[in-house]
């Protein structure tokens, strides 16, 4: 048989490929020096991966959750003590979530239509190797629930994570791998650099073997993935109101509202950025927020003092993301008990700590003169994020006014804000909600490919 000279070439050179790629230097799974040989080695796993049964990607998945819940009290602590946002409490809940609430393959369904011309399936393929960018906000949160649903969908993963928290993020990318090996799965499932930079990112974004680029993060990141001529989905920006009228229950409104604005100190997306309240129950919801909900009152001058620490210089002051209340105020010069959970006051919609995604217990209360007022307000007030809003009311008609009015990937309606995630509510969680391009709450379904799978005038046997 004669000699294929080409196709020996091809496969010389796809070998060479493959022995060319750097072993992680820092001895952890996953981790590399060069972006490019963080792709190949996540290029190489997705051929195993793509040829296993979805049992076998299963079978890793259960790994994974369980040295996710193992973990998650050090990767709470680690992402507290590297980025300094945050609380250790909320993130154990935020990863136990993940590992127990993040669906699997089981996510990864056919379509089918069956009839006299035959058999036609709709198969949900992977894309290959996924470029992922993540935020420091919710760092391993992000890196763990992305890595189940892109890899129960086929693929592999390499990550450009934030800056601010990479060692986090190499725990965690180290902790997916091993869990990969201990289920006789393949190495590099999930892989990233030591030090991620905009130059690595831009090689990612620009790297043939990546079809996909998934953004978590704020508006910047967004804007620069869905310019990179790829496929990009983006988890952006948000700024969530919480609407209040008359008619809700006004003692579990408040409630709700500070459990969810202050959970984890506020780093969540999707929590409660600011309230807009009809005029006539603004002085019971603040009475609640005050008497009942350990907020503190936070009067003109405190809030002008606040104001400059927070948007020093016109710029949102990292210092202050996901810090606790009682350290935002002692910036201030005010100390309050360590019991003290929220700073709450009454300002206009234009106020700068209501108008901007701060992304700390600093809550501002917008009075509107009714609920056509409250929703125009709130509607201004999300600045066209299209991501998360909340709603108390128990006016079906109004509650559905509001949902079309800001049009936002999640609406929560009489609960906290983390009922969205599927905490005291039902549905599953993720943390890269795609809001600017409308995939909503990712999951393993999002990071597929439709393939149609046709046969023709057979297999139909009803
Ligand atoms: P960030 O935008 O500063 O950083 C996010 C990631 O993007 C980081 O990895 C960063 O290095 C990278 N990045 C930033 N600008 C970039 C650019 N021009 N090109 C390439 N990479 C770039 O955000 P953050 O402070 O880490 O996170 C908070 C923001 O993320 C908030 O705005 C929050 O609402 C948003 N967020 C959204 C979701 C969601 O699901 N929609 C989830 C978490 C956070």
């Amino acid at each position: 048989m004669p000699i294929n000279e080409n196709l020996v070439q091809e496969i010389v050179q796809e070998v060479m490929a493959k022995m060319q790629i750097a072993d992680a230097p820092s001895g952890k799974h996953g981790i590399f020096k060069e972006m490019n040989d963080a792709v190949a080695a996540a290029k190489k796993a997705q051929v195993e991966v793509r040829n296993m049964t979805m049992d076998q990607r299963e079978k890793i998945i259960t790994c994974l959750r369980g040295k996710i819940r193992e973990n998650a009290e050090v990767l709470a602590r680690m992402g507290v003590d590297e980025t300094g946002m945050g609380n250790v409490g909320d993130k154990i809940l935020k990863h136990q979530l993940v590992a127990d609430k993040t669906p699997g393959t089981e996510d990864i369904t056919t379509t089918a239509w069956s009839g006299d011309r035959g058999l036609t399936l709709i198969e949900m393929g992977p894309f290959g190797v996924i470029g992922a960018i993540t935020p420091c906000t919710n760092p391993s949160e992000t890196v763990l629930c992305n890595t189940i649903g892109m890899l129960a969908a086929g693929n592999t993963v390499v990550f450009n994570p934030h800056p601010a928290a990479i060692k986090t993020t190499i725990y965690a990318i180290n902790m997916v791998n091993e869990a990969s090996i201990e289920a006789g799965g393949p190495d590099n499932i999930a892989c990233t650099v030591e030090e991620p930079t905009m130059e690595t990112s831009a090689i990612m974004m620009k790297h043939k073997d990546i079809p996909l680029i998934v953004a978590t993060g704020g508006p910047g990141v967004v804007t620069a993935v869905l310019s990179s001529g790829k496929r990009g989905i983006g988890a952006g920006a948000g700024n969530p109101p919480a609407l209040v009228d008359e008619t809700a229950d006004i003692e579990k409104a408040a409630r709700d509202i500070i459990n969810g604005c202050t959970f984890d100190n506020n780093l969540p997306c999707i929590a409660e950025k600011e309230v807009v309240a009809v005029s006539s129950v603004v002085d019971e919801l603040m009475h609640y927020f005050i008497n009942d909900n350990d907020c503190y009152l936070a009067s003109e001058e405190e809030q002008k003092k606040l104001v400059d620490v927070v948007l020093k210089g016109g710029r949102l002051n990292r210092k202050c993301v996901g810090r606790d209340a009682p350290t935002l105020l002692s910036m201030i010069g005010v100390k309050v008990p360590q019991n003290i959970r929220c700073i709450v006051f009454e300002g206009p919609k234009e106020h700068p700590l209501i108008s901007e995604e701060l992304m700390m217990p600093i809550l501002g209360v917008v009075r509107a003169k009714d609920f056509d007022d409250a929703l125009e307000q709130a509607v201004w007030l999300e600045h066209g994020n299209r991501h998360s809003a909340h709603i108390h009311s128990k006016n079906v008609d109004r509650i559905t006014r509001y949902a079309k009015a800001i049009d936002t990937a999640i609406l929560v309606k009489n609960g906290p804000s983390y009922a969205a995630l599927g905490f005291g509510g039902e549905g599953y969680p993720t943390f890269t909600i795609a809001s600017r391009t409308g995939e909503g709450l990712t999951a393993a379904h999002t990071f597929t490919k439709s393939r149609r799978c046709v046969m023709s005038d057979a297999l139909c046997i009803r």
